[in-house]
């Protein structure tokens, strides 16, 4: 009896030593993992992509873009989104006599876009005022934004933290947004819609290996058919597309033409043929570009209309290290090593 008693307290003290020591490593393990990650965040570049309004699908897009960037493992993705955008009211069709039925809907669907607009005009002044992002926290600011006008203190900081040697990456549609914004349309370079036209600043032209300023009358921004396009390097030494194919096949986008603004300190870095009859403009056309603004740096890639522009392997690469060289002035990332396609477009998961 006493000797069994003895060795129920032998196997006790034993359990209970091993579980101190398995706890205690435990939590070595925790804050060993808790350092790393930290280390980790230390050195990953962060990087705050901002959406919130477009006219096109940022709710697809944004996480898509987020991954592509993660996956370089150069970056940690923050997403700060503004209040909704007012939706756009739907026309009725002017060609059609709508039947009794069809009238009564789309009085019903008028009525309901009406309280919409009512409620977000209630409620977004509120919204807006909260929405401060702390740019100043970030080493690079992605925009897939277009949309309504950003509050003027917002406005005043970001062109603060750009000029001042911020990092900015501009995807497609985010060169449609703030055409009266001067200093924005200076970051971008070029940019379309929203009434631009000559007034905005000249299209930039390839005439004989040199561009020139394009200053003839006219709208800015126009886009042919949706189809593959072939990306061209022109600038083949510069670290965002050293290394890549002088030439290759993209998946179905928008090759975005007769782009205007300021148009100063632009490096154009890869351009795409507007087809002219894919409703395109005949010319090579800039779709990647560098631009320097005050002491700051801008990437700003035309391409990414949706999810299936942006499986394009060359458009990952050029986001992820234009993303990388806005923020450092270098690019780190060596290139995938994946086979370039000759006639199809060459893609890939996020
Ligand atoms: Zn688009």
């Amino acid at each position: 009896m006493k000797c069994s008693s003895f060795l129920v307290r032998l196997s006790l003290l034993c359990l209970l030593t091993c579980s101190a020591v398995s706890c205690l490593a435990s939590n070595q393990a925790d804050q060993k993992e808790q350092q790393t990650q930290s280390q980790d965040k230390q050195d990953k570049l962060s990087v705050l992509l901002i959406d919130g309004q477009n006219n096109h699908q940022w709710q697809q897009t944004t996480p898509v873009l987020k991954k592509i960037l993660e996956n370089s493992g150069k970056f940690t993705v923050e997403v700060s989104t503004t209040p909704p955008g007012v939706p756009r009211k739907a026309r009725k069709p002017a060609n059609k006599k709508l039947t009794p039925e069809q009238e009564k809907q789309f009085a019903e669907y008028l009525k309901a876009w009406e309280a919409e607009v009512a409620r977000l005009q209630k409620e977004n002044p509120a919204l807006w005022k909260k929405w401060r992002p702390d740019f100043g926290k970030y080493d690079v600011i992605v925009s897939n934004y277009n949309g309504e006008s950003w509050p003027e203190e917002v406005k005043q900081s970001f062109e603060k933290y750009v000029s001042e040697g911020g990092s900015f990456v501009v995807v497609h549609a985010a060169d449609n947004a703030f055409p009266d914004w001067p200093a924005y349309n200076e970051m971008i370079a070029v940019g379309g819609w929203g009434g631009r036209d000559e007034k905005s600043g000249p299209m930039l032209r390839l005439r004989e290996g040199e561009w020139i300023e394009d200053t003839s009358a006219g709208r800015g921004g126009t886009h042919g058919t949706r189809i593959p396009v072939v990306v061209k390097v022109r600038q083949p030494e510069h670290p965002i597309v050293k290394g890549l194919p002088q030439e290759w096949m993209h998946p179905a986008d928008e090759v975005y033409g007769k782009l205007r603004g300021p148009a100063k300190n632009v490096n154009i870095l890869a351009t795409a043929y507007s087809e002219p009859e894919q409703r395109g403009t005949g010319e090579h056309e800039p779709i990647m570009m560098t631009i320097d603004y005050g002491k700051g740096r801008v990437f700003h890639t035309t391409l990414g209309h949706d999810v299936t522009a942006l499986q394009g392997t060359g458009f990952q690469v050029t986001l992820q290290r234009g993303t990388e060289w806005a923020a450092t002035g270098e690019v780190t990332q060596p290139l995938p090593k994946v086979k370039w396609n000759d006639h199809e477009p060459t893609v890939q998961e996020p």
